[in-house]
């Protein structure tokens, strides 16, 4: 099956039934009732190495219908749900952590990591070196110690781009895993597993619920690493709420339409940025001017549609957020991956490389509106900037 047949037919429920729905129902459960002791003795033993309704924070049937897709779209052995995406990265950062243990990170990492660094994993005597955000010094900051190495690629606000086969070969020849954050990606434009990734986690919270309702994060492992992170979710407790589950499995659908929209949209728009003076620097993989845009032509089935861009020199922060707040079709706000448009002021946190005196940069989600009107928008909030 094709990624698109994928996403239209699995996950859809109890396909032996006569007469059925065509989506899954939602099972709502805290407990779940056995026949006889017997019974709930075998399913307490079949839950240590299935998916099997055992107790409702394990999952129901809701919950393992979407986590049996998304491990049909990224080619993995099991995926997990978690209510966030930070939990699921969270998750797996203290499933390696141990006295002396050393992580590698990339620099281009989800910002909110960072703080599990520094308020968690520093505390508890990980070593954390962040290295490049493209990896390409990787070989240089691996040690003895190193139990795990995170990037993200994509990068977060800048999309910076990593060679994964070459990095998950130097990664495995000193047996180290190597996780991704595949959020920019959402298990349609890439495929971390075939290039030797160990653990994906997607924030579901963007484009595959793509209405800006929910928040949920996914991990998918392959079989080697999953023996090690199986019992943390029940460890700790983590769930993912069934009705969450019925939203994502309701708008991945639509997964493959809406990823072309929003790349086709964003190409139009970064199109119309190029011929604005106001702007230095546009930060889009697809572009032929962007860093390392040979490997993700390579390895990505396309982009999806965040745009960053940075301000000439003599365009300051206050005309960046003048800017922003003269938009009218974007609006304002975290997150994104839904239906609409986006813009931020933001600043890229990085610390292998030094950006501080770049920008402003105004980071957008280019979403599903008529991007003419998009481009008119963009126009009449350009036109007001004071070039200094
Ligand atoms: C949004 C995001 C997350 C976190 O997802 P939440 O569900 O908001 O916690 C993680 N990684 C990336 C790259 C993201 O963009």
């Amino acid at each position: 099956m094709k990624t698109d047949t994928k996403l239209t037919h699995i996950g859809r429920g109890d396909e032996t039934l006569d007469v059925r729905p065509v989506n899954p129902t939602i099972m709502r459960a805290s407990t779940i009732l056995f026949k006889n002791h017997e019974a709930w003795q075998a399913c307490r033993k079949a839950r240590e190495t299935q998916r099997v309704l055992s107790y409702g924070a394990r999952g129901t049937a809701t919950n393992f219908e979407l986590e049996k897709l998304i491990c049909e779209l990224e080619g993995g052995y099991r995926a997990q749900l978690f209510p966030t995406g930070l939990a699921s990265l969270a998750m797996v950062l203290l499933n390696y952590a141990s006295v002396g243990a050393h992580f590698i990170i990339t620099d281009a990492i989800y910002g909110p990591v960072r703080s599990i660094c520094d308020n968690f994993l520093n505390k508890i005597g990980v070593d954390i070196d962040f290295i490049k955000a493209d990896a390409s010094d990787i070989e240089e900051k691996i040690k003895p110690n190193t139990k795990l190495i995170l990037c993200e690629s994509p990068g977060s606000i800048l999309y910076e781009i990593i060679d994964l086969p070459r990095l998950c070969k130097i990664a495995h020849a000193h047996n180290i895993p190597v996780a991704i954050d595949s959020t920019y990606s959402s298990s349609y434009l890439l495929s971390p597993i075939k290039f030797g990734v160990d653990i994906v986690v997607v924030a579901a919270t963007k484009y595959l619920s793509g209405h800006s309702d929910v928040t949920m994060g996914i991990v998918v492992i392959n079989e080697k690493e999953w023996a090690n992170f199986n019992k943390l979710p029940e460890i700790f407790g983590f769930t993912a709420s069934p009705d969450d589950a019925y939203l994502v499995l309701r708008g991945i659908r639509t997964l493959g339409v809406r990823l072309k929209a929003h790349e086709k949209n964003a190409k139009e728009i970064v199109e119309f940025l190029q011929t604005r003076d106001e702007i230095k620097t546009i930060f889009y993989p697809a572009l032929k001017s962007h860093h390392n845009h040979e490997i993700f032509m390579r390895d990505h089935n396309g982009a999806n549609g965040m745009v960053t861009i940075e301000f000439k020199d003599g365009i300051n922060k206050d005309e960046a957020i003048k800017f922003v707040d003269n938009l009218n079709l974007f609006s304002i706000g975290a997150s994104w991956g839904g239906y609409e448009s986006l813009a931020t002021v933001t600043v890229p946190p990085r610390t292998a490389t030094d950006w501080s005196d770049r920008g402003p940069f105004v980071r957008f989600h280019i979403g599903l509106e008529d991007s003419g009107d998009l481009i008119e928008d963009l126009k009449q909030a350009l036109n007001k900037i004071n070039k200094g």
